[in-house]
């Protein structure tokens, strides 16, 4: 299995110019209507990677199909008909932001009614609550204002020892960046310190979109796209393998979305550690941004599509259920996602901003989404291992 720390995909071959890590594939072209997604596909057939002008092509088309029968060919190459979900729970300590994104509903400023933060003992609490296992605690909040990084390494020392079974995958590359500047240190510095109490593996959040110009006009005071690119590979040479996001559907073209997927490319051809890619559908309630239209379903499968096919050295693509809704998160494992996330337990950040979707899934629910959808269930770790599926027994506890 590609991802653990130990075991990072080659990405040698990738480098090597035009060579795809997806072998030559097998493209219906029957079903493929929209004439600007037949090179596409003599590429796909050929082995050959994809461009930025294929990339743009992939996210203009209207040609659902289409796009559909090129990304599914991709995915049942890198993963058969596997679907995988995690045991996980997120936790999340603290909204006090100093940032201040305007697409963010979560993040409060300091003393603004509805911030909160959790001591590390109520975090711990958080994640002993609930019978069921817990193989993986997702935990990121805020760049606060005044908490010292030593809260953070203790916030870790308690969730490790509340859940020692679980993997502590924790701190998006904007928290680091923000660990290192309150601390005095070098980003590898802190996630040396933080790898030592726990840390296994990171979220991809807050990449958002890396053009400089969606960058000054949303989120002007957040870390760089080329500094969350670097404090990626950064934890991928200390063997923490890190996730990757894109938030889309606001002020971004498709331009920039292909842009910020090549970045990412980019990136895993030098560092190797992404284990998937996350394309995150902007949700405007509560927002900054709050006239700005819902994505549509077109566009959410067209994302999921073209990242498939673009991130062509990334194991696996995500089908976020809390953003995308489970229906729409159901049809996109067949538009080139492998993994639906997880049970999630409590999720605040896309509730905040409107998410009418549940808190959280049991195992048996997203089994039976993917088990409907046509797909063959697979409990995994952080690391993409396979796990036993919960007795029936357990799972009802
Ligand atoms: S998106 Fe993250 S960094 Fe930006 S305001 Fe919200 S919590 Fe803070």
């Amino acid at each position: 299995m590609p991802s653990a720390p130990a075991q990072r995909q080659d990405a040698s071959a990738s480098a090597l110019p035009g060579l795809s890590l997806l072998p030559p594939l097998d493209i219906p072209r029957r079903i493929i209507s929209d004439p600007s997604l037949r090179p596409v596909a003599d590429k796909l057939e050929a082995g050959q990677r994809l461009e930025r002008q294929d990339g743009l092509a992939l996210m203009r088309s209207r040609d659902l199909l289409g796009l559909g029968a090129l990304a599914h060919a991709a995915r049942l190459a890198k993963n058969g008909r596997r679907a995988f979900y995690v045991l996980n729970r997120h936790i999340n300590y603290s909204n006090v932001c100093v940032n201040g994104c305007a697409f963010c509903a979560y993040g409060r400023e300091s003393g603004q009614e509805g911030g909160f933060l959790l001591s590390p003992g109520q975090a711990a609490a958080k994640a002993l609550a609930g019978s069921l296992p817990v193989d993986e605690l997702h935990v990121v909040g805020s760049c606060h204002p005044d908490l010292p990084f030593s809260y953070y390494l203790e916030l870790l020392t308690a969730l490790r020892e509340a859940r020692p079974q679980a993997i502590l995958k924790a701190f998006t590359p904007v928290e680091i960046d923000h660990f290192a500047r309150i601390s005095g240190q070098s980003a590898q510095e802190v996630l040396g310190q933080l790898q030592a109490v726990g840390l296994k593996a990171m979220p991809g959040g807050g990449a958002e979109v890396f053009a400089p110009r969606v960058r000054q006009r949303l989120c002007p005071q957040k870390t760089s796209g080329q500094r969350w690119l670097e404090i990626s590979g950064l934890a991928h040479a200390l063997g923490i393998p890190t996730n990757a996001t894109m938030l889309y559907g606001h002020v971004e073209s498709p331009e920039e979305r292909v842009d910020h997927l090549l970045a990412l490319r980019g990136q895993q051809d030098q560092s190797g550690g992404f284990s998937a890619f996350i394309p995150l559908a902007f949700h405007s309630q509560n927002t900054k941004l709050g006239d700005i239209s819902p994505t549509s379903g077109l566009d959410d499968l067209r994302v999921v599509a073209a990242s498939r096919l673009l991130l062509d050295n990334f194991p696996h693509i995500k089908a976020y259920w809390v953003m995308l809704g489970p229906k729409m998160a159901q049809v996109a494992l067949n538009f080139g996602a492998d993994d639906l996330d997880g049970t999630i337990v409590e999720e605040r950040i896309t509730h905040m901003a409107g998410g009418t979707t549940a808190q959280g899934l049991s195992e048996r629910q997203l089994r039976q989404m993917i088990l409907a959808a046509g797909f063959e269930p697979v409990r995994r770790d952080s690391f993409y291992r396979h796990l036993p599926a919960l007795a029936p027994a357990e799972e009802a506890a």
